[in-house]
């Protein structure tokens, strides 16, 4: 428990250093993400400090969700979305961070509780290209960040990604940075968009060095997943 806050206190100060080195101080926020661990892990972590927390699958989050309800949380789904789970989620997580077709825009405007404020959302976008991956293509965000703006129940925030774990950082870099391009032209045409998704365990520095102001670590603060 206490190596646990020891660990979080650790990635905070990193992520700091990283967000000072880029001349944005207390311009990045952390989402631990939590799929496969169980809810007491959740737990530890929220009581050294830690709010937000991203799941990758909609039930797996759900339980937690359910099991922590007494703390005040904030959870992500960060997973690909199946149609048929989009009410679910968006009756329940706060954000959706892989919204990468106009489909799911209408199913998670119309599930949207009206006593919730407005489901906030990223865009993924599949900034490489790569076939057979989630994520919309960067020529489709524009259409759809307007479907999303237009949606009374939700929020536009930014955008998502994962890119390839390229061996070369070089190459990295490139993707982290076309991301960010695409998120400045958002952020033009959109007031709300104040988010960018990008960074995880091994290189959420250098996702911060170009742009992010959330990163998605789970390995970092959890340890190696078993499955
Ligand atoms: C699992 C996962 C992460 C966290 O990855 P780590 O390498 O464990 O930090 C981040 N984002 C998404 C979308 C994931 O599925």
């Amino acid at each position: 428990m206490e190596s646990l806050a020891r660990t979080l206190n650790g990635v905070l100060q990193s992520i700091e250093n990283a967000a000072l080195l880029a001349g944005r101080p207390g311009g990045v926020r952390l989402l631990a993400v939590s799929k496969t661990r169980p809810p007491e892990a959740v737990r530890a972590l929220a009581r050294a400090g830690q709010r937000a927390f991203g799941e990758n699958y909609v039930q797996e989050g759900l339980a937690k969700i359910r099991a922590l309800a007494d703390l005040d949380l904030e959870w992500h789904l960060i997973g690909h979305l199946q149609s048929n789970k989009a009410a679910l989620a968006s009756r329940h997580f706060d954000w959706v961070q892989s919204v990468d077709r106009l489909k799911l825009v209408a199913a998670l405007d119309r599930a949207r509780p009206p006593e919730r404020p407005p489901l906030n959302v990223l865009i993924q976008v599949n900034v490489e290209g790569e076939a057979g991956k989630s994520g919309c293509r960067p020529e489709d965000v524009p259409a759809l960040a307007g479907a999303v703006a237009a949606a009374a129940r939700l929020r536009l925030r930014g955008l998502m990604a994962i890119p390839e774990p390229h061996p070369d950082p070089e190459r990295r870099r490139a993707a982290f940075r076309a991301l960010r391009r695409l998120q400045d032209s958002l952020a033009a045409r959109h007031p709300d968009v104040d988010t960018l998704s990008m960074g995880m365990s091994d290189d959420y520095a250098l996702a911060i060095a170009e742009g992010a102001t959330l990163v998605r670590i789970g390995t970092a603060l959890f340890g190696p997943r078993g499955r």
